[in-house]
């Protein structure tokens, strides 16, 4: 479990109080400019420094599929089957409050939500997971999912991240030409077969190195499938980041 900050010790008190109390109004009435997006506090970057040292990190994991990793050698899962991606950095846990945030984003249609989001993802993620990276690929949405959301999430939160990094998004370049059915529940192999294809790139890629974004990674199998369009297309490294892993 990650440490809370001392003035907060169980959710009844400290910042989980005040954002159980403001949690309705602040989802029922929008944000408030300037204020965090969780306790109501004064923050400019849209939630505060103590909500942020909250939310729950994750532990020692695979550099190159972010699975937990909790002792030391090789990880099994990349040894069972070999990642299209060569690195994978979430710099958070998929858990409550993030995950409420997450989903009252795009679940609750709340795209003014991606300017604190994104700064989340800006202020966490290694310096060394945008180093080297000629364009950043947010996931796709099928258009049909993108007409009844009216925004996609990880392209939002791409905008946050490029912008405070000076790295170039390119939405163009893939897209999803298959309407794929929820992940939810399948098994990995199945997760794979669901997604087999989706996937259309229409640019040449030769010789870049390309980062995809994400909102949320779970299985991993989106940005693996992603990644394989990719190469296909010509990247020579293909790494990934998610602002949670689930
Ligand atoms: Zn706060
Ligand atoms: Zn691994």
């Amino acid at each position: 479990m990650p440490d809370r900050h001392p003035e907060s010790p169980s959710p009844a008190s400290g910042h989980w109080g005040r954002f159980l109390q403001s949690w309705g109004a602040s989802l029922l009435e929008g944000l408030y400019p300037g204020r965090c997006a969780l306790c109501l506090d004064p923050a400019p970057a849209g939630l505060c420094a103590g909500c942020v040292s909250d939310l729950a990190r994750p532990g020692p994991s695979c550099p190159t599929c972010a699975e937990p990793l909790p002792f030391t050698g090789g990880c099994p899962s990349c040894q069972r089957s070999p990642p299209a991606l060569d690195a994978v950095s979430t710099p958070f846990v998929y858990a409550w409050p993030l995950s409420h945030l997450l989903l009252a984003y795009k679940g609750g249609g709340r795209p003014q939500l991606a300017r604190p989001l994104g700064s989340l993802l800006a202020g966490h993620l290694p310096e060394t997971a945008t180093g080297a990276v000629d364009r950043v690929i947010p996931v796709p949405l099928h258009e049909g999912r993108l007409v009844r959301r009216g925004f996609n999430q990880a392209e939002e939160l791409a905008r946050v991240l490029c912008r405070r990094r000076g790295l170039f998004v390119d939405t163009r370049s893939v897209t999803r030409v298959r309407s794929t059915p929820s992940q939810q529940g399948l098994s990995r192999r199945a997760r794979r077969a669901n997604l087999r294809g989706a996937f259309a790139v229409s640019a040449d890629l030769s010789g870049e190195r390309i980062l995809l974004l994400d909102d949320v990674m779970t299985t991993g199998t989106t940005l693996n499938e992603l990644a394989d369009a990719v190469r296909r297309a010509g990247a020579t490294r293909v790494t990934a980041v998610a602002l949670a892993r689930a």
